[in-house]
Formats: C-alpha cells, sequence, structure tokens
C-alpha cells in the first residue's frame, strides 16, 4: 500500500456504520481486544463507559497504521517508576523525582542518609555544596535508588 492509498484508508463504525477517513477519525474510538484493534465506535456512538474506556486505552496504548495499512495498538512503553524517597529525620516521604531539594548524607560515596530540606542544618548546608562541586547524581533508577559518582575529570 503506497502512501496516497493509505491516506484513503476508512474507519467504519461497527454501530452504526458510518465510515470516515482514518485522518478525519477524530474523537473515534477504537474497540482494542488484546492489543488488537478489533472495531470503531464514533463519537455519537459511544457511551459514557466506553468513553471513560477510550481514555484508559489512549493512556495506556499507541495507536498506528501497520504496513499493511490495519489499525494496530501497541502497549505504551512505561516510564521507569520514581523511587520513594524518605528522609531519615522526620519521616516525611516522597517520590525522586520530586526531591530535587533533597540531600543525601554521603560517606565515602556511600549514601548514610537521605534528609528533606527541611531537617538541614546550616554546616550540612555548606558541606553538600562540597559534595555536589565534586559528586554528580548519576541517575536514579529502581533498582539502585541514587546512584553517585565522582565528576568526570576530577581522577587523580
Ligand atoms: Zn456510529
Ligand atoms: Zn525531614
Amino acid at each position: 500500500m503506497n502512501r496516497k492509498e493509505r491516506r484513503k484508508a476508512k474507519v467504519k463504525c461497527s454501530r452504526c456504520g458510518e465510515r470516515v477517513s482514518v485522518i478525519a477519525a477524530v474523537g473515534w474510538n477504537a474497540t482494542v481486544k488484546q492489543g488488537r484493534v478489533i472495531g470503531h465506535l464514533c463519537p455519537s456512538c459511544q457511551t459514557p463507559e466506553e468513553n471513560a474506556e477510550a481514555e484508559i486505552n489512549l493512556a495506556t496504548t499507541t495507536y498506528g497504521v501497520d504496513a499493511f495499512g490495519r489499525h494496530v495498538g501497541f502497549p505504551k512503553v512505561e516510564e521507569p517508576e520514581p523511587v520513594l524517597v524518605c528522609c531519615d529525620r522526620c519521616g516525611t516521604s516522597t517520590t525522586s523525582d520530586l526531591a530535587p531539594e533533597w540531600v543525601l548524607g554521603l560517606d565515602d560515596g556511600q549514601i548514610v542518609a537521605t534528609v528533606c530540606p527541611g531537617c538541614l542544618t546550616e554546616s550540612e548546608h555548606l558541606a553538600v555544596e562540597v559534595n555536589d562541586a565534586m559528586t554528580e547524581l548519576a541517575r536514579v533508577t529502581p533498582e539502585e535508588g541514587f546512584v553517585v559518582k565522582p565528576k568526570a575529570g576530577e581522577e587523580p
């Protein structure tokens, strides 16, 4: 199928039989079963429940047209889960993506404490600035939590 033919591809409403071109099918709802699109519903044929289901499908499925012009749904690639971090002093917890101001107590590159901004003392704040200048938070992974590595170019 060439590009011109693909543009003329139509979708048909499984309920009322209305047909529109794929590019005009805005607001249409693909009926998905086990990751495959088995039918379509035009906006006026969708029940409120189906509409809600479409929202969920939109959030979890990516739609496209395969090499044969068929409508297909792919599971969306999942974003890495934020890591839960907990303040060692006050017990406040948050997730890693919401904790840019949080401080890690470091001892020889090992994390010995996690402290929220509200629990940080003045002297710790200074120590943190020194740490920041010498190390960088490489990445936060669900498996390993915080990973700290020396800054590049600082090796003796
Ligand atoms: Zn319809
Ligand atoms: Zn705290």
